[in-house]
């Protein structure tokens, strides 16, 4: 299994089981929503993916790899937010290059006698150069890359943030309601562009939202989620003509 696994999640703040046995199969290339209310273990569960919470019981595997107990930066993840920071004073190129400069980082302290080589040779700027403009360019960024942040409206930033996430090709793309802080049209358009990158990108990807119109348009299947449960996980058609249980019923059914 090239993508995401998860076996029988569990997490608990305090005495409140936010997750109660979660499990879920993302393949390589697929789109699944995680729709649910708020305050059902979305985020929760979307963080404990990426290594920003570690779950009490269960396993996670990322591209045929166990990574549970491994932080953030051990898994080859990729995480968009709600609210993103993009670095104020740097470039759209060089905001979008943080993360690709920091893999090098990594692997010069793993094998420091890499350090004087790698981050300089003309070659590694290449390299990096090249995959930040396909990034960008996939985005529509092609014309801001010398821009700041202060520069550029919100869903440009947005766009910013997005080929930040993409450029270093991960296995798993994590997006927690990218698109709640955009105005409704820009929305809709933003959309079309992150199913895009998907499709591109060919990468598993794990989508929260509590928006159904955005879980049924752009989503290869749904996975409707209530009070740390899954409850039914199918395409988005399946989801409306037959939905199993009347808990996913009446969140489906209830006009928005
Ligand atoms: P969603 O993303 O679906 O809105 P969350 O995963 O953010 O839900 O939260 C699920 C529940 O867990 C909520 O009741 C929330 O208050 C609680 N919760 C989330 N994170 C923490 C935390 N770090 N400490 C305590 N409670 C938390
Ligand atoms: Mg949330």
């Amino acid at each position: 299994m090239d993508g995401i696994s998860i076996e029988g999640l569990g997490k608990g703040f305090g005495g409140t089981r936010v997750l109660r046995g979660v499990s879920l199969a993302v393949a390589a290339g697929e789109f699944v929503a995680l729709l649910g209310p708020s305050g059902c273990g979305k985020s929760t569960l979307l963080r404990c993916i990426a290594g920003i919470e570690q779950p009490d019981a269960g396993s996670i595997r990322i591209g045929g790899r166990e990574v549970t107990g491994l932080r953030p930066s051990g898994r080859d993840v990729a995480m968009v937010f709600q609210s993103y920071a993009l670095y104020p004073h740097l470039t759209v190129e060089e905001n979008i290059a943080v993360p690709l400069a920091m893999r090098r980082l990594n692997a010069a302290q793993r094998l420091p006698f890499l350090g004087a080589l790698l981050p300089g040779t003309r070659a590694a700027r290449e390299s990096i150069t090249k995959d930040v403009r396909q990034a960008a360019g996939a985005l529509g960024l092609g014309a801001l890359l010398s821009r700041r942040p202060g520069q550029l409206s919100g869903g440009q930033r947005q766009r910013v943030a997005l080929a930040r996430a993409i450029v270093r090709r991960p296995t798993a793309f994590l997006m927690d309601e990218p698109l709640s802080n955009l105005d409704a049209s820009l929305r809709v358009q933003t959309r079309r562009e992150i199913v895009a990158i998907h499709k591109a990108a060919g990468v598993a990807t794990v989508y929260v939202t509590h928006d159904q119109s955005e879980a049924l348009t752009m989503a290869d299947r749904v996975a409707v989620m209530q009070a740390g449960e899954i409850l039914q996980i199918a395409p988005p058609a399946e989801i409306y003509a037959n939905p199993q249980d009347l808990r996913v019923a009446t969140f489906i059914g209830s006009p928005r």
